[in-house]
């Protein structure tokens, strides 16, 4: 992901508030970075450089500004889109990760070398896994330092460092001062109670923040949550330990304004994370707008509500029992049940609270216990008693599907590939997988039904594509903003031509041309990119089940004819492989004749060869372990 230097000098002088936290501006006659908005006299162009992000600003050895503080600019959704690996790591990161383990610990959860994730973050953000972790920490330390009375070795503690001495370090080293130094040029501005910490989160204007508040106002559970005069406020617990959280709009700062209760600063990051994604903070409404400008449906949608956000929960297992006691009732009723679940089974919350909170969530520990049938009914519907049992058991495993609630199918299947997670779990596990989609807006109803219908409407895609030159020829590369769709073989049988209105443009592919190319060094099993292959439903099945394939191994057309379900068809079956848009990816050439003959391949006999021997060769190494899509 490269930055114009063209659209960032526009922003830059136009200290244009869309583009904070997108990427930052250094200064080389002061040594010092900033954000887009800064409010400091701009710098002559000659003098200025640009950077993704404030870890690659500070790699390159900047300071941060300590007027327009970077540490404060909202999240960066750069890389949205184009690496769900990044997007999963930078996730972990806020959680946390990388304070205790180490990068190969982290890449290994993710499922990929520690190499090809260093090299991911270094495409998308300019610095490292740890870098990026470093600077999180630091920007977190220093917000502490400004807007808090934190003693300081409670700050090196709620900032994941684990000695005070390795924080003045840290924070000299990166500020040029004393933490306490820092603390006196900025004294604190935001003061809560003596037990309550604030901060502000910033947002890119515009933030629809009555849609949102109505949204949770609806839901809010009785005892747990509430909405009192335009705050959000709620009951939680962590560690063991209840607290209180109040959120409210400070519009003339662009900012949420988070007060929170709660008795162990080392849990600060994670609240503040948590709420972070809960409303939305990282989103970019001009992209989100830009994107749907044209769209027939969503396009009037989304002029009339500017800065929608996509409302998430604070905690996905309590969204999740929300979800199933309302399966069959009203919003209103579900909202009712789930406050006498938690008046019956939850905590009396141990912080006084002088409006409405009194209560926490139950923890699925709590509602494993609780035997469907034996006690009393807090849903009035057996099923749903059963239901919520089975998600309280499996919750901590992590091992939820749809069958396991018991539940009848929701929606429609979605692309293989890709959608797999959303398709099986309906509407229940798309939020608790916090699916962020911006369909599923306050106010624009389900998602499932109307993206559909909009699908139809649109017209043909408008696809970017680019060449790549490869250990197998040129392959054309073709796609939009939902995913990959086309690889086709230049040198091949039927070469796909770009249509006229197609842009070539190299930028939306970086992630794929990354994998291709480690793919071809033998050193990726595989490929983990959003696909978005048009097909019929048969043939989706079968392209699915291709992606099962391990690595390095064939099956024979009836092989695979079988794992569809359709142990007859394997002549269909045949047919529906050699259709596959996006061949390398979707492994159609390890599907090979009953007495091992090659076979056909779109992009040739001598290629499919080519591509069997290279996993047969990297096979042979002790490499990572394979793992299963
Ligand atoms: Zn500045």
């Amino acid at each position: 992901m490269e930055l114009d230097p063209k659209v960032c000098d526009r922003a830059r002088l136009a200290r244009d508030s869309r583009f904070d936290g997108r990427f930052f501006i250094a200064v080389l006659s002061t040594g010092i970075y900033c954000r887009a908005i800064c409010p400091s006299p701009t710098a002559r162009r000659e003098n200025v450089r640009y950077y993704r992000s404030a870890a690659e600003a500070v790699e390159a050895g900047y300071r941060p500004c300590l007027r327009c503080r970077p540490e404060t600019a909202p999240g960066t959704p750069a890389w949205n889109g184009t690496s769900t690996t990044v997007k999963r790591a930078l996730r972990l990161i806020a959680e946390g990760a990388l304070q205790e383990e180490r990068v190969t610990d982290l890449s290994d959860r993710l499922g990929v070398s520690a190499r090809h994730l260093d090299r991911l973050f270094r495409i998308h953000l300019g610095a490292s896994p740890a870098a990026v972790a470093r600077a999180g920490r630091l920007h977190f330390a220093k917000q502490l330092i400004s807007d808090t009375d934190l003693p300081m070795f409670r700050v090196a503690l709620a900032s994941g460092f684990r000695s005070v001495r390795r924080f003045n370090d840290s924070i000299r080293g990166l500020y040029g001062r004393t933490p306490s130094q820092l603390r006196r040029m900025q004294p604190v501005a935001l003061r809560g109670r003596p037990d309550e910490y604030v901060f502000h989160l910033p947002y890119r204007p515009p933030y629809d923040w009555e849609s949102l508040l109505a949204f949770l106002a609806n839901r809010a559970i009785p005892g747990v949550e509430e909405v009192v005069s335009g705050a959000y406020r709620r009951s939680f617990a962590l560690l063991g330990r209840h607290g209180i959280l109040e959120v409210r709009h400070e519009k003339s700062v662009q900012a949420l304004e988070a007060r929170i209760r709660f008795s162990e600063p080392v849990s600060l990051l994670p609240i503040v994370t948590r709420l972070r994604a809960m409303f939305d903070l990282a989103a970019d409404p001009s992209v989100i707008a830009r994107r749907f400008r044209r769209d027939l449906l969503l396009g009037r949608l989304v002029k009339k509500h500017p800065g929608v956000r996509v409302p998430g929960a604070w905690d996905g297992f309590e969204l999740a029992v929300r979800a199933i006691l309302g399966q069959q009732v009203t919003v209103a009723a579900a909202s009712t049940l789930a406050g006498q679940l938690a008046k019956k089974l939850g905590e009396r919350l141990s912080v006084s609270d002088p409006g409405g909170l009194t209560v926490v969530f139950p923890t699925p520990q709590v509602l494993a216990r609780v035997r469907p049938g034996k006690s009393p009914s807090y849903s009035r519907h057996r099923r749903m008693d059963g239901a919520v049992h089975r998600h309280a058991r499996a919750a901590p495993t992590g091992c939820l599907s749809r069958k396991r609630f018991g539940l009848a199918p929701i929606g429609r299947p979605g692309p293989p590939a890709h959608g797999r997670g959303v398709e099986e779990a309906g509407r229940t596990m798309a939020a608790v997988a916090r699916v962020r989609s911006p369909f599923a807006v306050a106010g624009l109803g389900r998602p499932g039904a109307r993206v559909a219908r909009a699908k139809e409407n649109r017209c043909k895609k408008v696809m970017d594509y680019c060449d790549v030159s490869t250990p197998v020829g040129r392959l054309l590369l073709a796609g939009d903003e939902e995913g990959l769709r086309r690889i086709s073989f230049q040198n091949g049988f039927h070469p796909v031509q770009p249509a006229p209105d197609w842009r070539r443009t190299e930028e939306p592919f970086a992630e794929v041309l990354a994998q291709l190319d480690d793919y071809f060094a033998g050193t990726l099993r595989r490929f983990e990119l959003p696909l978005a292959a048009q097909g019929t439903r048969f043939q989706r099945e079968v392209w699915s089940a291709l992606t099962t394939i391990p690595y390095g191994d064939t099956v024979s057309y009836r092989e695979l004819a079988r794992r569809v379900g359709r142990p007859l068809a394997s002549r269909a079956v045949g047919a529906a492989n050699g259709r596959n848009p996006i061949p390398i990816v979707i492994p159609c050439h390890r599907v090979i004749g009953a007495d091992g003959s090659l076979t056909g391949f779109g992009g040739g006999l001598e290629i499919k060869r080519r591509l069997l021997a290279l996993e047969c060769r990297s096979g042979l190494r002790p490499a990572e372990p394979l793992e299963l899509t």
